[in-house]
């Protein structure tokens, strides 16, 4: 990867703005600009990796940080109890743009199937 600062590493870095939801030692939870859900907020880590897999790989507890930042964010916004969806879009066909690894938390209504 490059060393190029990514989207998320500027943001985290206060260089761009974010509606901060959440925040604790490893991760950074802002509001998505462009909400695909009544509820939809990207949670980050702040050390950067590409995806999931490769965070799994090198990191394990930061995954699970970012699990428990969800359900973090799932009680600030409450939507805890009604659901919510974490999904980490990897690559071309997930249509992944920002390539340090991001939990999308999506919820507040009834989500659509999702696939194809
Ligand atoms: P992905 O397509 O999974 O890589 O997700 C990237 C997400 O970042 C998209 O849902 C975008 O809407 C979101 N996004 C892009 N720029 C910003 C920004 N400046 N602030 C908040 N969310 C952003």
């Amino acid at each position: 990867m490059s060393d190029a600062e990514t989207l998320f590493e500027r943001i985290i870095a206060g260089e761009i703005p974010s509606e901060k939801v959440y925040e604790d030692a490893t991760t950074y939870a802002f509001r998505d600009i462009a909400p695909q859900a009544r509820v939809h907020v990207l949670v980050v880590p702040k050390k950067r990796y590409r995806n999931v897999a490769e965070l799994a790989a090198a990191d394990p507890q930061v995954l699970a940080d970012i699990a428990l930042a969800a359900k973090k964010v799932a009680e600030l916004e409450g939507i805890d109890g009604s659901g919510y969806r974490v999904v980490f879009n990897t690559d071309g066909d997930a249509g992944q743009t920002v390539f340090h690894v991001h939990a999308h938390v999506l919820g507040g209504e009834q989500l659509g199937h999702f696939g194809r």
